[in-house]
Parts: structure tokens; C-alpha cells; sequence
């Protein structure tokens, strides 16, 4: 299937759901119309009305109007997410990019039928500079392995690894974005507290990273070094 063909839908409407969908909006191979999100709240849903794309309350109205489906809720709502839309699914291809959610849970909820891959992306997807690695659960041939990787080569690099390198991925990729991030915060327009914000997941592994990063004195360290190089400087003039 070409990826222009593919109806694409996202359950949950959050920050990551919007760096893929934009990432893969702004190579133009993708339509708009192809695009169906659902978040409960229409809070989430504003600014995907911006991309043109079509927005719903219902999760299993996405899964209608989709072949591939996004989990993008978070970790703790996949279990009653996948129980709601589990007679819905079909012959659909399911990429949950929920942060430590094995394909072994996500398959035990889902009939066995069931396509399923699990996708760490990142938020720099948005700005087409991601860095994405997936793993395909049993019933996921290659094919499906290549349509994924056709589909998000827009938001980045994307690689196939097994599932034991994903969370390696999300520690280093997926909440390595708050630690250190160029060129998402140029071209993004956010303010750095607002990025740092839209990484952390609450409760989340970012968070948890970011708290070794303060308890190491990072940002203290890194003031003291720009205030270091000034004096140094004005003693030198
Ligand atoms: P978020 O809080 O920004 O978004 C979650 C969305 O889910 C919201 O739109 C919310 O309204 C919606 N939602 C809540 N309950 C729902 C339900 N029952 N049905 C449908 N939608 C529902 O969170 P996020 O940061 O976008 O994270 C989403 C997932 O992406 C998480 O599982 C996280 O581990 C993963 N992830 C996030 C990042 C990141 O940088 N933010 C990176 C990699 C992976």
C-alpha cells in the first residue's frame, strides 16, 4: 500500500500524537483527509483542526476511518483504551508509541489477529528531525515493518530494533529531547520551559531523567560556567 493510501488515526491528541501528525503532514504525501485524531477533550483537539484533519471524541470512530492506528495516550489509559477499541480491530496495523508498554501487553488485550508494533518516537518528529525505533510484534511481517518506515520517514530517522532496545531508546531519544534539543527550539517557536513541558509525560521517564540532571547540578553548573567565561573575559579586556 502507498502511504498516500493509508488512512492514518491517532487515539489521544497530546504532544507526541502532534509531532507525528505534523511530521507526517509536512512531506505532503499525506492528506489531511487521511488524518482522524480523537482525544475526549476538545481542548486536545485545536490545534489538529489547524492541520486540516478530521477530530472526534470517539476512539472507535478512528479506528472505522483508519487502517493505522496510533496509540498516543498515556501508558496507564492503554489498557482501557485497548479494551474499548478491541472488537472494533481488524485487519488494522496498531503502533502503540506508549512509553514501556510491552507487545506482549498490548497483544494480550487485542484479538489474535491483531497487527501490532510499538513505535518510541520523539518530539522533534515535528521538525522532521526524529529519531524513531520500532519492533514488530508477531503477527507484524516486514511489510508492515516497511510501510511504518515509509510512512514516518518524514518525521526523521527511523530504524527497526528489537523490543529490548526500546527502552534504551526512550531514555536516550524520547526524553533526551528535554536534556538538550537545538533545533525544535528554533524552529518550534516555544519557549524552552514549554518544550521541557510538552517532553515530560507526568510521571513519565523524561521527568525521572530530568530530576538526575538537577540532583547532578546541571543547570547550576551550566550558569556558573557562563558567568565563569564572562569574568574571565572582562579580566582579559
Ligand atoms: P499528552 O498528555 O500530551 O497526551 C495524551 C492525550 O491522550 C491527550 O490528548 C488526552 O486528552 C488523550 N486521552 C486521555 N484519555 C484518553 C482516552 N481514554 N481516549 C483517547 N484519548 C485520551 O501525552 P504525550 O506526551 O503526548 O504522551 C502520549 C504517549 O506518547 C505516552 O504514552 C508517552 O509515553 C508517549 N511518548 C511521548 C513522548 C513525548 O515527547 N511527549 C515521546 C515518546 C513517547
Amino acid at each position: 500500500m502507498e502511504t498516500s493510501d493509508i488512512n492514518i488515526g491517532f487515539i489521544g491528541a497530546g504532544n507526541m500524537a502532534f509531532g507525528i501528525a505534523k511530521g507526517i503532514l509536512l512531506s505532503g504525501e499525506v492528506q489531511p483527509g487521511k488524518v482522524t485524531v480523537s482525544a475526549p477533550s476538545s481542548n486536545n483537539l485545536g490545534r489538529f483542526q489547524e492541520l486540516d484533519v478530521a477530530v472526534t471524541h470517539s476512539n472507535t470512530e478512528v479506528v472505522a476511518a483508519s487502517h493505522l492506528v496510533f496509540l498516543a495516550v498515556k501508558p496507564h489509559i492503554i489498557p482501557q483504551v485497548l479494551r474499548e477499541i478491541a472488537p472494533s480491530i481488524k485487519d488494522h496495523v496498531v503502533v502503540s508509541v506508549a512509553a514501556g508498554v510491552t507487545i506482549a501487553k498490548i497483544e494480550e488485550l487485542l484479538p489474535p489477529e491483531a497487527v501490532v508494533l510499538r513505535l518510541m518516537p520523539n518530539l522533534p518528529c515535528m521538525v522532521q528531525e526524529g529519531a524513531l525505533l520500532f519492533s514488530r510484534g508477531s503477527k507484524a511481517g516486514p511489510q508492515e515493518g516497511a510501510m511504518l518506515k515509509a510512512l514516518l520517514a518524514p518525521c526523521g530517522l527511523v530504524e527497526e530494533g528489537p523490543e529490548a532496545w526500546i527502552d534504551i531508546h526512550t531514555g536516550l531519544s524520547g526524553s533526551g529531547v528535554a536534556f538538550g534539543a537545538g533545533r525544535l527550539l528554533r524552529d518550534s517557536g516555544r519557549h524552552p520551559a514549554q518544550l521541557r513541558s510538552d517532553v515530560c509525560t507526568p510521571g513519565g521517564t523524561t521527568i525521572y531523567g530530568l530530576h538526575a540532571l538537577e540532583l547532578g547540578g546541571l543547570r547550576a553548573a551550566t550558569m556558573g560556567a557562563v558567568e565563569a567565561a564572562t569574568e574571565r573575559a572582562r579580566e582579559l579586556g
